[in-house]
């Protein structure tokens, strides 16, 4: 199944939920309000009555409580660069797989470039390994897009590979409008 996503009180996605996850928040009476037509049966034990039980899971569920640590846009890894990005080099605008691609540091760390949303982009070797410890305006390139922090639903959209239908209509409806996977 694909996971479960999950919202605090106020609608603000926090975590995707494995199955077993979302499960223990139903049982615990702690999903509050629930969104989607699509729905995941998990069937439980057999209890004294012979009856089985079982739990119906429904797509976005917002919940009380603590049970993860709150989604941040601050952590991502190199496919949610890339994907924000749209497996494109930002410098020459050649379309690659995660394995073509690289984090290009816009500032280059070792002059004090950081490891944030803005400050990097997908880029192929070629273009990389070109500008090496340089600046775009000294290596004399020009990104194709601005990075962009993306706000917690779109780093939401980002971190997940498979998404139904009606967890991106509850993401998508909040996103900023800066997407730069959407440039042609
Ligand atoms: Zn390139």
């Amino acid at each position: 199944m694909t996971k479960v996503l999950r919202l605090d009180l106020s609608g603000t996605p926090t975590a995707w939920l494995s199955a077993e996850a979302a499960a223990l928040a139903y049982t615990r009476n702690m999903v509050k309000w629930e969104l989607g037509n699509t729905q995941h049966i998990l069937r439980g034990g057999v209890n004294q009555a012979g009856k089985r039980s079982y739990l119906c899971l429904r797509p976005v569920i917002a919940t009380t409580g603590l049970i993860f640590p709150p989604g941040k846009a601050e952590n991502f890894n190199n496919r949610m660069l890339f994907k924000r990005d749209n497996f494109r080099c930002m410098y020459c605008g050649e379309k690659g797989d995660v394995r073509a691609l690289t984090r290009d540091h816009i500032i280059p760390s070792s002059r004090g470039g950081k490891d944030i949303w803005e400050n990097v982009v997908a880029a192929c070797k070629r273009c990389n390994h070109y500008k090496a410890n340089r600046t775009p305006e000294e290596a004399n390139m020009s990104l194709l897009a601005i990075p962009f922090r993306p706000n917690v639903f779109e780093a939401m959209y980002l971190a997940q590979h498979t998404i139904l239908a009606d967890q991106m209509e509850y993401l998508e409806k909040r996103f900023s409008g800066k997407r730069i996977w959407q440039a042609a």
